[in-house]
């Protein structure tokens, strides 16, 4: 007979449990007709002090046997989970995002496709001269690379190294190119130069200390050319990709994500090439991915491997620093290939068309 009725009371409490349940999943939808109200009103999602107010409503209806501390807690936990699921619906999709399913965005640029097979984006650290530029933009040139790219501007470390020849180095940049037939890949460091960098570049590069300038990224992004934009050394992958959505939020998605390494406790290379970020950047995003080797390894022995793993986990690009006379950089010495051996980096990683 006891048996029987703790059997009854069990199937009571079950049907409690359910009823709750349901009681639980309406209130999730009331709250979710809530949430999108306080959206289209521009309300915040979390309100202490109506919290505070309903909890005191709660304890004094609340007729035992649970006391009034207990009730509470069970309501805050509720609350949690209400709050949480508002913050879940306002979540927004990336546009950078990659949907299940969607292709890889193809930015056509000096007649290749980045986001299709493999480019290579290559030329000095900085612009110094007109013969260095042009002996670089010759050989590329020659072995059928068509991005050039090189620093006009450059943000360096300390304020006495050479800071690029500004102006001067644009016109160098776009005068080779067109007599190589090349397109111009060059950094804007400044909202105030990005109309002037956009007349003579085809690819805005934002640099990894600017990064998080989103100032600048605003601007790069309503200039109407494609960007390159370089992760910062201690950014996330995640606000790396935040960074292209301040972008493509100005009406501007041809962005190229380029990974340059990031600061580590290894003092071997300048940076530590994060191949995973590659895999993880293609996957959930459906913009082109290139690497650069030469920021990241910092020496010019490791390039060809480096490229060789970057492309392996699904890099669509390389970047690399070439100077006819590496010894004789005005930045980057010690990285920079020289013409025979960038010849030799690219037949090593198989890019030499
Ligand atoms: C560059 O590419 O010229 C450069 C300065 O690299 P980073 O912004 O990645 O340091
Ligand atoms: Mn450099």
């Amino acid at each position: 007979m006891t048996e029987t009725t703790l059997e009854t009371l069990r199937e009571e409490l079950q049907r409690i449990n359910l009823e709750l349940l349901e009681l639980l999943s309406r209130r999730g939808a009331v709250v979710q007709q809530v949430q999108a109200i306080k959206q289209r009103d521009g309300l915040p999602t979390y309100m202490p002090e109506r919290e505070q107010a309903m909890l005191a409503e709660l304890a004094t209806a609340n007729r035992g046997p649970f006391p009034d501390e207990t009730v509470r807690h069970l309501f805050r936990e509720i609350f949690r989970a209400s709050v949480a699921l508002m913050e879940a619906g306002q979540r927004k999709v990336l546009r950078v995002g990659r949907a299940p399913g969607a292709p890889d965005l193809r930015i056509p640029v000096g007649g290749v496709d980045v986001g299709g097979a493999p480019v290579v984006i290559a030329g000095p650290c900085a612009v110094e001269d007109e013969a260095q530029l042009d002996a670089v933009g010759r050989k590329l040139r020659e072995l059928g690379v068509r991005l050039l790219r090189g620093g006009a501007y450059k943000s360096r470390s300390s304020p006495y190294a050479f800071q690029g020849l500004g102006r001067r180095g644009l016109e160098l940049l776009r005068d080779v190119a067109r007599r190589y037939g090349l397109a111009v890949v060059t950094e804007v460091t400044d909202t105030r130069n990005v109309a002037l960098v956009a007349e003579h570049a085809d690819v805005l590069q934002v640099g990894a200390r600017h990064m998080h300038n989103y100032e600048l990224l605003r601007e790069v992004g309503s200039a109407g050319k494609p960007v390159l934009l370089k992760r910062g050394w201690s950014a996330t992958i995640e606000e790396f990709l935040w960074a292209a959505e301040y972008v493509a939020l100005s009406g501007n998605e041809r962005v190229i994500l380029c990974e340059r390494g990031i600061r580590t406790f290894e003092s071997q290379t300048r940076n530590t090439l994060d191949v995973s970020a590659v895999a993880l950047l293609r996957a959930q995003s459906r913009l082109p991915v290139v690497v650069d080797v030469s920021h990241a390894a910092g020496r010019r022995d490791i390039l060809a491997p480096l490229a060789r793993a970057a492309l392996a986990a699904g890099a669509q690009g390389v970047m690399v620093e070439v100077h006819p006379d590496p010894a004789a950089a005005r930045s980057d010495a010690q990285q920079q290939l020289d013409l025979g051996e960038f010849e030799r980096f690219l037949s090593a990683v198989g890019l030499r068309s």
